[in-house]
């Protein structure tokens, strides 16, 4: 029986994840469950998991979910704050930890798991971006196992030699990162300048939170995980191919120096690399579809168009320039991100935030954790007064 944690249950992987925990009753078990401004949700899920602990924020939304707890007979005890989501990310009681906090909020807990030797399922993208070197030191020193959630790293896990992370050259020639292309993939950048927010988060194969949305729509997303492929895989980004195929049935793939290419295949539905990392090495019913080969009938590929989608020329220049770069593209996106969902910016200035920001601070090596959130607030910081300006 594992012991989960569940960070950011009331999002898009956490329900997902629990939905496939539900399915196996007899494998895994709910130690906590954290949300944020999803109380109603958060509450509903303690009852029918039956955590032992629940987390919020602060302290007002910690009262309102206690009312709710005490009011349908739950246990669940409610804690709250940064310091509480470390806790029940590190507790000795849990051995599996899902990071799946949206944003650099997820950093310190889920190294919280890290640091005390979790397996860490993670779909915190943010987090590598953010710190990888600081990351991947940690998951080495605490003996971590650390398994991608995102639907593309899972992929090239699963593609790559089990001895990778020890043996490593392995005769790896490429990784082939898959890209839908999102919603706006075929347009200029001028047909872009108008859409709304609910435009750019209509993905045409994945159902998803907002912000990662919106960057499937700029490609940042696409530009992240380039970043987290390089920190996951110990690869530069030279060795990382973006490759647009709209149908998302190819998740990602390994190019051999033989010639061969192992790829992973199936429907476009995150319980698949959910269930493969909960049980890993073993294999466990996710509640997905069996792949028709007949029904989709063709798979396309394509290039990326740098130019309509700048974001991903950002995150690349980034990934080469390394230091606090990620960190600081990853923060002037999230405020970015935020400006344009408050339909404060438009979506093409979304690339705008961010590269004046990288050009308006200059890079350095962050040497820790205190390091690594100064430039994160730097970041913010620039960005914002950048969207006040161009605001008025
Ligand atoms: P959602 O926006 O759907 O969910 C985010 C979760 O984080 C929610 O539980 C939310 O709580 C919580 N949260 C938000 N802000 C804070 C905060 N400041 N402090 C604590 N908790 C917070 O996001 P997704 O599930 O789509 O994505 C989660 C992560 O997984 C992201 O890093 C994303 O990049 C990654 N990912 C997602 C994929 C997907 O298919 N959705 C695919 C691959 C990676 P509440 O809702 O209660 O406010
Ligand atoms: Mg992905």
């Amino acid at each position: 029986m594992r012991c989960i944690t569940l960070l950011g249950a009331t999002g898009s992987i956490g329900v997902s994840t629990l939905d496939v925990i539900a399915r196996h009753p007899d494998k895994y078990s709910v130690y906590a469950l954290t949300g944020n401004l999803q109380i109603d949700k958060l509450a509903l899920q303690c009852q029918q998991h039956k955590a032992k602990f629940a987390v919020v924020n602060d302290e007002v939304a910690a009262a309102k979910l206690d009312v709710l707890l005490q009011a349908s007979g739950c246990a669940t005890e409610v804690i709250y704050g940064m310091d509480a989501l470390c806790q029940v990310a590190s507790d000795d009681a849990v051995d599996t930890v899902m990071a799946a906090i949206v944003g650099a909020a997820g950093l310190m807990p889920t190294l919280a798991a890290v640091k005390t030797g979790k397996k860490i399922l993670l779909a915190n993208k943010e987090s590598l971006v953010m710190a990888g070197g600081l990351f991947m030191q940690a998951v080495k020193e605490s003996g971590s196992v650390l398994l991608p959630i995102d639907s593309e790293h899972n992929a090239i896990f699963q593609c790559l030699p089990a001895d990778y992370q020890q043996a490593h050259s392995s005769g790896i020639n490429k990784l082939l990162l898959s890209a839908s292309g999102g919603p706006f993939r075929g347009w200029s950048a001028e047909q872009m300048s108008a859409v709304t927010p609910d435009q750019a988060c209509a993905h045409p194969n994945w159902s998803m939170g907002r912000k990662i949305s919106v960057d499937s729509a700029s490609l940042m997303n696409k530009g992240l995980e380039l970043i987290e492929a390089c920190w996951l895989f110990d690869v530069g980004p030279e060795k990382i191919e973006v490759v647009v195929h709209p149908q998302s049935i190819i998740h990602s793939a390994v190019q051999y120096i033989d010639g061969s290419v192992l790829a992973q295949l199936g429907n476009p539905d995150m319980r698949t690399p959910i269930a493969h990392a909960l049980a890993w090495p073993q294999r466990i019913d996710a509640g997905v579809a069996n792949l028709n080969l007949f029904e989709i009938a063709q798979l396309n590929f394509e290039q990326a168009d740098l130019q309509a989608f700048p974001c991903l020329q950002l995150a690349f220049d980034t990934a080469r320039a390394a230091g606090d770069a990620p960190a600081i593209l990853n923060a002037a996106n999230e405020i970015a991100v935020q400006a344009f969902l408050d339909e404060r910016i438009g979506f093409t200035q979304i690339a705008q935030v961010v590269g004046e920001t990288l050009s308006g601070l200059s890079f350095t090596e962050p040497e820790s954790l205190d390091a690594v959130q100064e430039s994160d607030n730097q970041a913010r910081a620039f960005s914002a007064a950048y969207i006040a300006k161009i605001e008025s």
